[in-house]
């Protein structure tokens, strides 16, 4: 095991699969305390086990970053921990809809989750952060706060929104040694693209350079890089990984 994290506290939001989780174990695997957060308590306990039988580093919580009260509920039961000194914010739905018939509740769910929940999960961590005057903040956004995509106003503004809120805010943490990025991932295989029919699935290939979707690792290891000393002087960026989708 490496431990270029050795006594590094990381929050990874919506760590129980996909990417997320992907992220989780990059980080334990080289020496971190994990916070892995699910939804539920069965997930969260999984999250604890699975460290546990891998003699990683971490433990699951249960937390649901579109409800303040599971927020509040979250920062109560880490309080007696380190504060984190890196945060992913990686968590995030999509409901996808036409704009036309795209109801507020649609709307609403996906900017609450996406934008509403980062900024609040980014604000309980920032005081430890500027503290210690060192932290990384990482937020997954997507391709499609980049290039739009139909079907996807709301998904797509919460992408781009996560874009401006990441350089405003490398702009204000800076000077207190906190970087502050995004990864735009693009056609990754986890449950989010599941559920792609064969049809989307085809169709989407041909506008992928690489010919094939990403795996969840190949944005943890961005993520990793973003998070070391090897990327202390990058801040305020969104780093596309997308097998050349899109090169804008
Ligand atoms: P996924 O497989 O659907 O997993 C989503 C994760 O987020 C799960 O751990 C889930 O927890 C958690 N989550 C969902 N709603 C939450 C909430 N309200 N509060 C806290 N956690 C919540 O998604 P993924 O594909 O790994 O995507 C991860 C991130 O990458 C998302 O932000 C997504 O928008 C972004 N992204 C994904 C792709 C892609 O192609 N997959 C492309 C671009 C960007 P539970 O297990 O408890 O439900």
């Amino acid at each position: 095991m490496h431990d270029t994290y050795k006594n590094k506290i990381v929050l990874v939001t919506g760590a129980s699969r996909g990417i997320g989780k992907a992220i989780a174990y990059k980080f334990a695997s080289q020496g971190a305390y994990v916070l892995g957060t699910a939804t539920t308590e069965k997930s969260a306990q999984k999250i604890s086990n699975n460290f546990k039988k891998k003699q990683l580093l971490g433990s699951g919580f249960v937390l649901n970053i579109a409800k303040k009260s599971s927020i509040e509920q979250f920062e109560k039961n880490i309080k007696d921990l380190d504060a984190p000194n890196i945060l992913i914010n990686n968590a995030g739905i999509t409901q996808d809809n036409l704009l036309l018939r795209m109801k507020d509740d649609e709307w609403e769910d996906v900017i609450h989750t996406n934008l509403t929940g980062m900024f609040r999960m980014t604000k309980l961590c920032l005081r430890g952060m500027m503290k210690a005057r060192f932290g990384r903040i990482i937020n997954i956004s997507s391709i499609v706060g980049l290039t739009g995509n139909p079907g996807q106003t709301n998904y797509s503004a919460s992408k781009a929104g996560m874009i401006g809120f990441t350089r405003s805010l490398a702009k204000e943490v800076g000077s207190r040694g906190i970087t502050v990025n995004a990864v735009a991932p693009g056609f990754i295989k986890t449950d989010m693209t599941d559920v792609l029919s064969d049809e989307v699935h085809e169709s989407l290939l041909q506008h992928i350079s690489l010919s094939r979707l990403g795996e969840p690792d190949e944005i943890a290891s961005v993520v990793d890089f973003l998070a070391s000393d090897r990327a202390a002087y990058i801040t305020g960026q969104t780093i596309s990984v997308n097998g050349g989708m899109y090169m804008g």
